[in-house]
């Protein structure tokens, strides 16, 4: 039985910043974390891999430079809806990633100043106690001063402890083709992505997305369908034929495309993200609803985590009970609440009040970012 300060439950984003910022935050951290990874590195992820400039400026904050690793640059967002787009341009608004890639740099940042990661190693049972949590996985077992669990949105680690919330679940299918064609290629050259609501008119909680990016060297398209299922009270769409559509529109046939699923568990502001000796973070704790961006806010509860573990050393009091209020009064917990209040009134009402609301809200929100630029046409103008 190995004893540790701080096991963290997995290692994506939100598990690895977690690590990051405690060691940032005081270098005696290091040789105190453990950060257990069922996976091996770099292992894969399914995901759009956009980080928007909140997610940049976290990573950069930690001291790390993107530019090490390859990814894609969009340098304009383009939403559109029936007919009508607007676009946001900055150099760059998003950058892209591949996350097998992103993630096992991550991992090695955090390995370089000191934390421990076990790889090939899965968390299977964990059990709270007085003094902290005693964890049992595939290869050994652990006492844990302090978990944090950052398993993402198939975890089952919260549901161990009793920590299960009102389960606000978004559908996902994913696919990736290489950039062959004219559309894709304009999309590389130009250097866009595009977030397409029109599916909406078919009950799409979301959009559709074409995000330029690199796999193995070759230009491709990253493409999906992101249904939040925000008013669960609503049918749900019909996911698969929405892409049919949405890919046909682009010449493509998804017969002839891999589909790749995967959820994405939503923030709910209500739920327990802490009990003694615990804390949720990233998927585990919630993502954000109305555009099912989670890289950014993975990285964000990382630093919140921290900052409350750290405290919790320095006081001795293991209660974490002030790791929601934390959170919430920063800047990436009253985020989370902006998008989850637009997200259920977004994808409620289908009509020109509720488009103009969130495109009016979406444009101040944007204009917040230093260097972003907006404007408005038809398409194909
Ligand atoms: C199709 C799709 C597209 C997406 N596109 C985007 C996007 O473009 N931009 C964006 O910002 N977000 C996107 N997201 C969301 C984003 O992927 C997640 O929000 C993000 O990965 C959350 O990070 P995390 O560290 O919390 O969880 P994860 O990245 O899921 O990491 C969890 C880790 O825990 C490990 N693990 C699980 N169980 C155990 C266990 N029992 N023991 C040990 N380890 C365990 C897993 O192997 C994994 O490495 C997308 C999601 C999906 C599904």
């Amino acid at each position: 039985m190995e004893n540790w300060d701080v096991v963290v439950a997995g290692g994506g984003p939100s598990g690895i910043s977690t690590a990051l910022h405690l060691v940032q935050r005081n270098p005696a951290w290091a040789g105190r974390v453990l950060v257990i990874e069922k996976a091996r590195y770099p292992r894969p992820k399914l995901c759009g891999g956009g980080i928007t400039d909140y997610g940049f400026q976290a990573i950069k904050a930690l001291g790390l430079d993107l530019a090490e690793i390859p990814h894609t640059k969009a340098d304009e967002v383009r939403l559109t809806y029936r007919g009508q787009r607007l676009s946001f341009w900055k150099r760059p608004v998003l950058h892209v990633v591949r996350r097998d890639v992103f993630d096992a740099w991550l991992a090695q940042k955090a390995m370089e100043r000191g934390v421990t990661v076990h790889q090939g190693e899965a968390v299977a049972d964990v059990q709270p106690h007085d003094g902290g949590v005693s964890v049992r996985t595939s290869e050994g077992a652990y006492e844990a001063r302090t978990l944090v669990v950052a398993d993402g949105s198939k975890g089952v680690i919260r549901r161990k402890l009793d920590m299960e919330d009102t389960g606000h679940v978004a559908r996902l299918i994913e696919i990736i083709t290489p950039a062959e064609d004219e559309n894709s290629r304009a999309l590389h050259r130009e250097a866009v992505a595009v977030f397409d609501f029109t599916p909406r008119l078919d009950g799409l909680q979301g959009y559709y997305w074409d995000f330029p990016c690199v796999v193995d060297g070759r230009p491709s398209i990253n493409r999906g369908v992101y249904d939040a299922r925000a008013v669960p009270e609503l049918p749900k769409a019909d996911l698969k034929g929405v892409l049919r559509e949405s890919l046909a529109e682009r010449g493509l046939d998804i017969d002839q495309v891999e589909l790749m699923g995967h959820p994405i568990h939503w923030f709910d502001p209500q739920a327990a993200l802490a009990r003694p000796h615990v804390l949720l973070v990233g998927d585990a704790a919630g993502a954000d609803p109305l555009l099912g961006e989670g890289i950014a806010f993975a990285l964000g509860y990382g630093e919140v985590a921290a900052a409350e573990i750290d405290d919790a050393f320095a006081r001795n009091d293991f209660a974490y009970a002030g790791y929601h209020p934390r959170l919430m009064a920063g800047s990436w917990g009253s985020g989370l609440k902006l998008r989850v209040d637009l997200a259920r009134l977004l994808y409620r009402y289908n009509n020109a009040f509720a488009h103009w609301l969130i495109m009016t809200t979406l444009r101040a929100t944007m204009q917040i970012v230093p260097g972003m630029r907006m404007y408005r046409r038809p398409v194909g103008a």
